[in-house]
């Protein structure tokens, strides 16, 4: 089955009792049991839910997993994955993360003992330099947030096979769609639904996918006693959104090519991280693992000015000011301030998120609204 028919059709089955298309929302904590023991697969909404069950293989076939398992954030997912680790533990993380991963590793994490070095991931020989005998876990978020590096996953994934290590890739800026970490060697994809997957800006949700038996065993024994997972009417939710999954993303693709275009010949812009640009420092790793090269933008402005950053993305109008992306609609956002703000400024401008840094989520509106919204914007300046 090819990827957009999987999108519709992937661990969906019309409902035997009615023949309902769609899967039910089913809205039920418990189950009957003819006898105890005796029942039809499922005995509480936490341990498993149908519409939930839905989800889950239908986002295992589109990462080319066997095992997926939804959580309540893409937050409650990493949460799971790391308590597969134990104290004494070591991960190496990727520096420029989701600023919410980077908070639950140092100011949750650390307290119970696992330790974490971040650091690029562009330079292999840097990553395997930090691995000592307490290395368990490799996590790499790529494209990267908000810098759009990419990181060669197959390169990581030889690493982490060479030294035992787990190989976790935080998927949610790509998408199935445009990347497959299992396909290039990764044990566990991760993925906050939240984002591209549910599309539509109206659902937390997150997501670990495996193909290993031992690994997802642990994994819903993880989802189960810890208990972070989400209800069936917002598993239905995600579930139809990624029907359009495939058709959101090209449109993304085209309206960041033409963004990034704009803003590369914009006079008040200095510059701008796309990985389709020729000019990106990965555009040929980009070019290799992934099948196009999605919404996300980042720019910086000449001068480097805070206010001048905060004057543009408080003056477009359909580019809405927000957190989050993904969604079919266009956001902006000011890494600093915003999604950035719990990394201290030393730390972030090191990967380069610098005072006038700009982080589009180009959404799937016409594109000519939305450059010519982008325009008067920096035209305010
Ligand atoms: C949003 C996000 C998360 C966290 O997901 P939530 O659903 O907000 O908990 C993790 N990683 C990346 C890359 C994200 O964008």
């Amino acid at each position: 089955m090819k990827f957009g028919t999987k999108t519709i059709h992937a661990g969906q089955h019309a409902d035997p009792t009615t023949g309902a298309i769609m899967t039910p929302v089913y809205q039920t904590s418990t189950y009957i049991q003819e006898k105890p023991g005796d029942h039809k697969g499922y005995e509480y909404s936490r341990t498993g839910n149908p519409t939930r069950k839905a989800l889950e293989d239908n986002i295992a076939a589109l990462e080319s997993g066997k095992y997926g398992l939804c959580f309540g954030s893409g937050l409650a997912a990493v949460d799971s994955i790391i308590k597969l680790l134990s104290p004494g533990d070591e991960v190496i993380s990727t520096n420029d993360l989701y600023g919410g991963t980077y908070r639950i590793f140092t100011k949750v994490f650390e307290q119970f003992g696992i330790k974490f070095h971040f650091t690029g991931m562009g330079n292999i020989e840097k990553i395997a330099s930090l691995i000592n005998s307490n290395t368990k876990m490799i996590w790499a978020e790529t494209p990267t947030n908000p810098m759009l590096n990419i990181i060669d996953i197959t390169a990581l994934s030889k690493l982490s096979k060479s030294n035992d290590l787990l190989l976790v890739v935080d998927n949610t800026f790509a998408t199935p769609y445009l990347q497959r970490p299992i396909e290039l060697g990764a044990d566990i994809v991760m993925h906050s639904l939240t984002k591209y997957m549910g599309g539509h800006s109206d659902v937390i949700m997150g997501a670990a996918i495996c193909n290993d038996e031992n690994i997802a065993e642990k994994l819903y024994f993880l989802q189960n006693s810890c208990g972070a997972v989400p209800g069936p009417q917002d598993a239905f939710l995600v579930l139809r959104g990624i029907k359009t999954l495939h058709l959101r993303m090209q449109r993304h693709c085209e309206n960041g090519k033409v963004i990034s275009d704009f803003l590369s010949n914009h006079s008040k812009v200095k510059n701008v991280f796309w990985p389709g640009l020729k000019s990106h420092p990965n555009h040929d790793v980009a070019e290799k693992q992934m099948n196009g090269f999605g919404g996300m933008v980042s720019f910086d402005l000449k001068g480097n000015q805070l206010e001048d950053a905060i004057k543009v993305v408080s003056a477009t109008k359909y580019f809405t000011l927000a957190e989050s992306l993904g969604g079919v609609e266009s956001l902006i956002g000011h890494p600093a301030s915003m999604t950035h703000a719990a990394i201290p400024k030393a730390e972030r401008e090191i990967t380069g998120v610098v005072d006038s840094l700009i982080r589009l989520s180009v959404g799937i509106e016409d594109v000519e609204d939305l450059v010519e919204d982008l325009d008067q914007a920096l035209n305010k300046i």
